[in-house]
């Protein structure tokens, strides 16, 4: 199901509930407060599953249009990443409107989870964008409402080690599905963006044997990686000119676009970034017509939200990862479902997602 969208002049007269019937948003609420200078929203988009749960934003908007824009665009994703993830729990997300560097302070960001904390577990926040751990500390001092807090104050801690190895389990079942067997041994894999996700994933390829490219903005990344796991490090105005099998997009989204599509030579594309599509309706089936199976991101990166989940429930690193490890299975289904129905991937990654919303609120409604 794509996104849909509103026509500018009827923002004009209905610039918010009309907006959230588009995509069947359940609640938004606007906060603010003079004294700290607070103004943000949040989005929950559905509750079927649990608790609407998605990270805080921090963003300077040119305007409210763009912020409601963005907070109701990224809560409809979670509600998708999550459903797929067969997580229970719901999407929603917040955006905080202002510059994180100039007005992020802690009366701030206190009155911000004391808003959280008035919605009464209906949205459970986490980090997201200009956002970090010790905000959440913050924040939690006003509500329980919160999620992806540091180990040493009983939260999951770095999340990147779960999400690693979800986009690595999922590179394998899309490998089964092109080469009929799901080795990585072997194959020539770029993945751009060597931080957290990227780094743990190049050690599980090289653990597996695969010729692994790395490119990233940073040199310093650069000299460790290719140091400890010999890896090749490649320019950006080459990388998508190289014969690969697989390109691992982990650093920043829209990289799948026109200008990219007219040079990768790989057979994957398979990646912990988030919107990868420049545009998902455009790009989800030019990828596919040129033989490359995309893997959709939601559901490749979803070891970020499950390990939160997990925190949630009393944190278990090895249940998060074991839970992590059904994203192999998740993918190969898609990828049939894809198949038998002839739409793209990112269509079939949605329509597994409608799925379970739509048989739990069947079961929902006879309790
Ligand atoms: P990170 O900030 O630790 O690493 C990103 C890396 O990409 C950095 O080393 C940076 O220098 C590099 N980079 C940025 N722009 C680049 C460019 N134009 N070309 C090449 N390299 C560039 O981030 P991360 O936590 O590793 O996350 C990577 C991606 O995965 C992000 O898009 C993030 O939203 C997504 N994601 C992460 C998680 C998680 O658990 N961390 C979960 C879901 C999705």
């Amino acid at each position: 199901m794509e996104v849909k969208d509103i026509k500018d002049t009827d923002f004009i007269k209905n610039p918010v509930i009309a907006q959230m019937a588009l995509n069947n948003h359940e609640q938004v609420v606007f906060c603010n407060d003079n004294a700290t200078g607070l103004k943000a929203i949040v989005a929950i988009h559905n509750t079927i599953l649990g608790p609407a749960l998605g990270g805080t934003r921090m963003w300077a908007y040119t305007n409210e249009m763009e912020a409601l824009n963005d907070v109701l665009r990224l809560s409809r994703g979670m509600t998708y990443k999550s459903s797929v993830a067969g997580l229970n729990l719901g999407g929603g997300k917040a955006v905080i409107m202002g510059d994180a560097k100039k007005i992020k302070n802690e009366a701030l960001l206190r009155r911000f989870g004391k808003f959280i904390d008035s919605l009464g577990g209906k949205y459970i926040t986490a980090e997201d964008v200009a956002m970090t751990s010790r905000d959440m500390e913050i924040i939690k001092m006003e509500t329980d409402y919160v999620s992806g807090l540091p180990e040493n104050m009983g939260g999951s801690g770095n999340p990147s080690p779960v999400t690693a190895y979800g986009v690595y389990v999922s590179m394998k079942a899309s490998a089964r599905e092109v080469w009929g067997n799901d080795s990585l041994n072997g194959k020539k894999i770029l993945v751009q963006g060597i931080g957290h996700v990227g780094e743990v994933l190049v050690d599980h390829l090289t653990k597996e044997g695969a010729k692994v490219y790395i490119n990233d903005l940073s040199e310093e990344r650069l000299k460790v990686v290719a140091d400890k796991y010999k890896a090749e490090v490649v320019s950006a105005t080459t990388m998508f000119d190289l014969d690969i099998d697989i390109y691992a997009p982990c650093a920043l989204g829209a990289t799948v676009n026109d200008e990219t599509l007219a040079q990768l030579k790989c057979k994957i594309i398979c990646g912990a970034a988030n919107n990868q599509l420049a545009n998902e309706v455009i790009h989800g089936e030019v990828v596919g017509k040129k033989g490359i199976l995309y893997a959709p991101d939601f559901v490749v990166n979803a070891g970020g939200i499950i390990n939160v989940f997990y925190e949630l429930e009393g944190y278990n690193r090895e249940r998060a990862l074991s839970h992590a490890e059904k994203i192999y299975d998740t993918t190969w289904d898609l990828f049939q479902m894809s198949k038998k129905e002839g739409i793209p991937t990112y269509m079939a990654a949605n329509k597994l997602g409608e799925q379970r919303l739509s048989a739990i609120a069947r079961i929902n409604a006879v309790m």
